[in-house]
């Protein structure tokens, strides 16, 4: 053991961790043996989970062929939504590589299933950036504002609950969808447990049966063993390039809920008339069905990589949300360090940890849709992927680093390991 230990804290030290913080990266991860052993538990459940689907719809190795043009009985795509139902114990599912990213999911299933006059509700609070311009919040083209469609909101208490009369007071006759996102995003809010989120809607059909629940479920798959669909949710979106999609979808998004919300939604997709009935599948149908078979590990690997970061930089004195004991319902950590050189510093450990663009040194830049500059790491192999490990931050106040993915728990360790190593570097923390 002692020497095995050695060989490794050499290679670490090769690779640019010093012994001194490599040292206290073991001692914290030694406190959290309880902690990571309850993460595994949860894997296993949705290993299990997975792989039930997988068995129930048949999958076959003629699944994984490619089809092309117009993608008429694509057995390996009818299939697949077959399986991301069953996973997520929905009536069917619409899983594309013709989804382009998360806003796009979220973006067909509110105007597929929105007609003019109608009304969307967010009881809790702001949504997402991009969500912004879809709904028409901020005025974008071809917004569902532009549609007709009008946005009535309800904010969280201070305290993070949810405020119960002003959501009451907020449903009208025109109330049709409902949408609710489950991760805090970039917001210092926290993020919503899956049960809460069984309490919201709950309540929401008690005042009004008929209306529409959707949950933004991104960065929230298989983080708990119950997932929004199993709490009453009608429909449930998410990117591919974050938790479901395991590291090896190279592109999509998925839609899962009721049968006729997701016809809706795939009419908007393709066309009326075509719904989910074309739509070639090109090839990706193996990293499809490889991804969400690892997802439930990989997810796993990221919430170590975010339980090991808060309790590194709590035990240093910077303020982390979520705090490391809190229990988790999504894979995003945030550190404030309260002053730009340490979010640099901790971006630069990241990208320097990469397995793609490690030589490369991240500099705060002006990024389009920000109104700060911005700092971002990522050297993944799926451009923009960030269930790799991958970390931004703003550079204004508080100066916070939002982290998050990692496609095992041993290279999320080695980004942050190398992220206090580059802070301890520049003077800005001492061990
Ligand atoms: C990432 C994310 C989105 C949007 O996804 P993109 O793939 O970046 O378009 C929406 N909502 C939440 C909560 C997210 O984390």
């Amino acid at each position: 053991m002692e020497q095995r230990d050695a060989v490794t804290e050499t290679l670490y030290k090769e690779m640019g961790i010093s012994p001194r913080v490599w040292a206290f990266g073991r001692q914290i991860e030694e406190e959290l043996k309880e902690r990571f052993a309850a993460i595994d538990e949860t894997v296993e459940y949705n290993q299990l989970k997975v792989v039930h689907a997988m068995q129930e719809s048949r999958v076959e190795a003629a699944c994984f062929a490619a089809t092309s043009g117009y993608g008429y009985n694509d057995l390996g795509r009818e299939k697949l939504e077959a399986v991301y139902a069953a996973a997520f114990h929905a009536e069917a599912a619409l899983v594309r590589p013709q989804i382009t990213c998360g806003t796009h999911a979220l973006a067909v299933a509110l105007s597929g299933n929105l007609r003019p006059g109608d009304e969307l509700l967010s009881p809790v609070g702001k949504p997402y950036d991009t969500l912004e311009e879809v709904i028409g919040i901020r005025p974008s083209n071809g917004s569902l504002a532009e549609y007709g469609v009008t946005y009535r909101q309800a904010d969280l208490l201070p305290d993070g609950s949810f405020d119960y009369p002003a959501i009451e007071k907020a449903l009208n006759e025109r109330t049709r969808m409902v949408t609710i996102q489950r991760s805090k995003g970039y917001q210092t809010r926290p993020t919503l447990s899956v049960k809460r989120i069984g309490e919201l809607i709950a309540f929401i059909k008690k005042q009004k049966p008929d209306v529409i629940c959707m949950v933004d479920n991104c960065y929230g798959e298989f983080v708990e063993r119950l997932e929004p669909t199993d709490v009453g949710a009608d429909l449930c979106v998410g990117s591919l390039i974050k938790n479901p999609g395991g590291g090896l979808a190279p592109v999509g998004g998925y839609i899962v809920g009721k049968e006729k919300y997701v016809e809706n939604a795939a009419y908007r997709l393709t066309s009326p008339g075509l719904g989910k009935e074309v739509g070639a599948s090109l090839g990706v149908m193996t990293s499809f069905y490889q991804g969400l078979f690892l997802a439930p590990s990989v997810t796993g690997g990221a919430l170590k990589g975010a339980v090991f970061a808060a309790n590194i930089y709590e035990r240093l004195g910077f303020s982390v949300i979520p705090d490391g004991r809190e229990s988790r319902h999504d894979i995003i950590q945030a550190v404030t360090f309260g002053k730009p050189e340490g979010v640099i510093a901790f971006c630069q450990g990241i990208q320097a940890a990469a397995p793609v663009d490690s030589y490369v040194t991240p500099e705060p830049w002006a990024m389009p849709g920000y109104d700060s500059d911005v700092i971002m790491a990522a050297g993944a192999f799926v451009q923009g992927s960030s269930i790799e490990l991958s970390a931004d931050g703003p550079m204004k106040p508080p100066y916070a680093v939002y982290f998050q993915g990692g496609l095992t728990w041993q290279h999320a360790k080695f980004g942050i390991l190398m992220s206090l190593q580059k802070l301890l570097e520049a003077g800005l923390v001492t061990l």
